[in-house]
This record gives structure tokens, sequence and C-alpha cells, in this order.
């Protein structure tokens, strides 16, 4: 099996730390908001890099931390008039229902932050201590000159780092680049006592205190979207390293972003959509084939085109195993023999290529076929099957048996349709009526740029 190993910059054999077992750290959300739909697509990737261990027989251990005091909290706590713990409880709920909409199984783990204060103000020390980190009016930085290795995962240099977007400014710090540890709070703001006074532990601080409790000081994979290269995962590797020596993980995985016309999705150039909307609008199974059909480290562009097309591909896949009756003979015996395992093979060779997921949805759909004009129930067993590894076809029952939900989707649209008909015979009488008629029964349209929308009311 191999990896692209963002430390390395290649593609290496992964070498379990432990034989048949695999431990996992995936840098979660910070809940401030209701996330959108681009870390949606780090979630949903990270998912698959589980699932996949689990089907190649590896015991998998999956972290996903919670930053739960940040300054974005705190931010958003002043906006909304509510205390930051609040704000973490009311994100924190939302993240679990959003992950649930999208047919995400929970992690083992879920490390918030705010636990773990003392083991973060024992690292800082340690850190100060041993000359990394360096106090000033109540705040504690690292001081990257200290540290011989720093940039080995990103690749920059400590000269060329200036204060700039993604380095703090502050004239107190020896370098630009030296990052917060420990942050002195202001008054109102949330506070922990520290040699250094009250106040709260950087972000970096935090990640690499959590996993390191949780999957011990070395593990196998840490993984986040590229914007963590850097500054923080690279920060957490400063710190791992400046404590114990260790490079913290051995393979870190970097997904690639989604993007908006070119640029990064993202809460601070406003160009985003909450996953919880647009879900509203589409299945979660045709956003997740969306996602998988393009490979985790390319950047994907948002496209509802796209997802459209996704939808219908998955109800392609869910039409032959209808007609097959698939659920009558789900739980038969299984006999794959030489041309279902060639196919089953050929998926795990795209799998074991650093997930090349597009791959896999090919091969799946090669089954497909071949099931179509066969009518064999092991092929059908085989698609399933696979199709499970990449988070599909998790809810047959549901999704097989559902033909009257998909029947009256149907029929609002054939009435969307008509409407826009009428409309453009100028027949606006008619064209009022089908959408007061939708109205009354609870379905309200909406017009917007890119059609005619609908959504149940009642
Ligand atoms: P945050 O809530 O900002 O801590 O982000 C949670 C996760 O989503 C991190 O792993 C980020 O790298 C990832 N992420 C943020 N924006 C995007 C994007 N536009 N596309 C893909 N992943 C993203
Ligand atoms: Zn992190």
């Amino acid at each position: 099996m191999k990896i692209y190993n963002t430390l390395t910059r290649k593609k290496e054999e992964f070498v379990p730390l432990e034989p048949g077992k695999v431990n996992i750290y995936l840098c979660g959300p910070t809940a401030y908001n209701y996330f959108h739909i681009g870390n949606a697509r780090t979630f949903l990737f990270f998912d698959i890099v589980r699932n996949y261990f689990k089907y190649r027989g590896f015991q998998v251990t999956y972290v996903q931390n919670i930053t739960d005091v940040d300054d974005k909290l705190i931010d958003q706590s002043i906006k909304e008039k509510i205390p930051v713990s609040d704000i973490a409880e009311k994100y924190i709920n939302a993240f679990f229902e959003d992950t649930n909409s999208l047919g995400i199984p929970k992690a083992d783990y879920y490390p918030h932050a705010t636990k773990y204060i003392e083991e973060m103000v024992r690292l800082i020390k340690e850190l100060e201590e041993k000359g990394y980190a360096y106090e000033v009016n109540g705040d504690v930085y690292f001081s990257i000159n200290a540290d011989k290795k720093y940039g080995i995962l990103s690749g920059k240099k400590i000269e060329d780092l200036k204060a700039g977007a993604r380095v703090e400014k502050n004239i107190q710090k020896k370098h630009p680049g030296d990052f917060t540890l420990w942050k002195r709070s202001k008054p109102g703001e949330p506070k922990w006592q520290s040699p250094w006074g009250e106040g709260r532990p950087g972000w970096h601080t935090e990640c690499v205190v959590m996993s390191r409790k949780l999957l011990g000081e070395t593990f196998d994979i840490h993984g986040g979207g590229i914007d963590l290269i850097f500054p923080h995962h690279e920060n957490e590797i400063a710190q791992a390293q400046a404590s114990t020596g260790s490079i913290h993980a051995r393979y870190w995985m970097h997904g690639g972003y989604l993007n908006i016309s070119g640029e990064k999705m993202s809460k601070s150039l406003d160009n985003f959509f909450l996953t919880r909307d647009v879900l509203k609008k589409y299945d979660a199974e045709a956003i997740r084939f969306f996602f998988l059909s393009k490979h985790y480290r390319s950047s994907i562009d948002y496209n509802e085109d796209l997802i459209k097309e996704s939808s219908q591909a998955m109800k392609n896949l869910y039409s032959i195993l209808k007609e097959l009756d698939y659920l009558k003979y789900e739980d038969e015996d299984i006999s794959y023999a030489e041309t279902h395992q060639k196919l089953k093979d050929q998926f795990i060779e795209a799998m074991d290529d650093d997930f090349n997921t597009a791959k896999a949805i090919s091969v799946l759909f090669e089954i497909a076929k071949i099931t179509r004009s066969s009518n064999d129930m092991n092929f059908a067993h085989l698609l399933v099957e696979l199709g499970q590894v990449l988070g599909f076809f998790t809810n047959l029952e549901e999704k097989l048996e559902t033909d009257l939900n998909q029947i009256s989707e149907e029929l609002i649209q054939l009435l969307i349709n008509y409407r826009q008909l009428f409309k453009k015979e100028q027949n606006w009488r008619m064209a009022d009526k089908i959408r007061n008629d939708l109205k009354s029964l609870g379905i309200q349209l909406k017009d917007t740029p890119a059609g005619t929308e609908w959504e149940i009311v009642k």
C-alpha cells in the first residue's frame, strides 16, 4: 500500500508502527460556525482512509479533534452575544448533525482542546525549560531559531519567513515566524491558570498534546487539508521534536482544496456554501461521489452540474440493484470466481495506490456494467461490498424501498417544469396556480439564477 507522504514529498510504502494496526489523527473543526462543504471534502476523504484500512484488515484508531477555544470562537461569542462555551456547544452539536447527514460514522475519539489544558501547560513549560520557548508579558512563543529542523514539512526557510498573512505580526517576538504557545487572556476571555499567568493555549500546541495523549508519541498518520501544512503541522512537528525528538507522525497526508471559481472555499473569503445547505439540495452520496471521482490531492472546483451528474450516476447504480431485487438475495452466500476476483483486485490496486478513488469508482462502474448484462448476483454483491468501502450503499433498505419518495420528488420536478413552460408562454395565471397549489401542500418554490428550487416548509 502506497501513501503520498508530504514529509518526504513522495509516495511511500505504508509500514505501520505496529503490525496490523493504524493510528490516524485528523485535525478537525474549529467549532465557531457551521462547517462548509470544503471542510466536508476533507472529513469525507479521511473517513475513506479509515474505512479502507479497516477493509484491508487493520485495526484502526481514528481521532478527530475539536478546537473549542480559539480567537475565532471568541469573536463569534461577541457576535452572537453568548459565552464561548455555548458557542462551542452549539457548533459541536451542529458538527455531529452534519457529519451524520453526510453519512460519516463516528471517530473513535473526539478530544476537546479545553479538556487537555493541564497537559498543554506541561508541554509548554518543558519547551521553555529546554530553551525552545520564551515568555513576554504573559505570552509564550516558540523560538523557531532554536529548532535546527524547522521547515522540514513545508520546505520553508526561516530566513524567508516574514510577518505576513499567515505569520502573525507581533513586535514582542524575537522572529516573526515564532509562534504562540500560550496567549495571555484579555478581560472576559476564557482563561486557565499557568506559570505565565492566566491565558489559553495556542492551536498548534493543542493538537500535539491531544494526538500524543491518545495515539502515543509517534503514530502512523496525521491528516488535514493542505492549508494545514504550514504553519499548523510544521509547528506541531517543531514542538514534538523539541520535546521528545520524535517526528510526531510518520506519514503526513494532506487533501486538496475545494475551490470556488478557482479560489479556496473559506469562511474568511466569504465564498462558501454550508454543508447543511448543500445537503438540502443534494443527496449525501451524490456529494461523496462528486468528491471521490477526483484524486484527493488535486483541487476540485465546486460544480453543481457535476453534483447533479453524480446524483444520476448513483441512481443508475441503485437501479441495477433494484432490478435484481438485491435485498432478497442480500444474505446469500457469495462465491467469487476468477472474473470477480480480478475486478476486486483492480479496485484494491487503485486504492493501494495512494487512495486513487477516481480509478476505484471506474472499477465500480465496470462491475455495474457486467452486473447489468449478466444478472449475476455475485457481481451485485461485489458492487455493494466495494461501494461500501467508499461509503456508498450504507443504507440499502431505505434506498431500495423508497420508490414513493423518489416518485414524489420527480412529480414536484415535473410540476416545476410545467410552470416553466407556462411562464415562457406568459401564462402567469397557471404559473402562479402551480406555485400556490404546491405551497398549500407545504412545498415552497424559490426562483434562483440557477433555476427553481423547492423545499418542504410544513
Ligand atoms: P477548520 O475548521 O478551519 O479547522 O478546518 C477543518 C478542516 O477542513 C481542516 O483539515 C482544513 O484543512 C480543511 N479545509 C478547510 N478549507 C478547505 C477547503 N476549501 N477544501 C478542503 N479542505 C478544507
Ligand atoms: Zn491540528
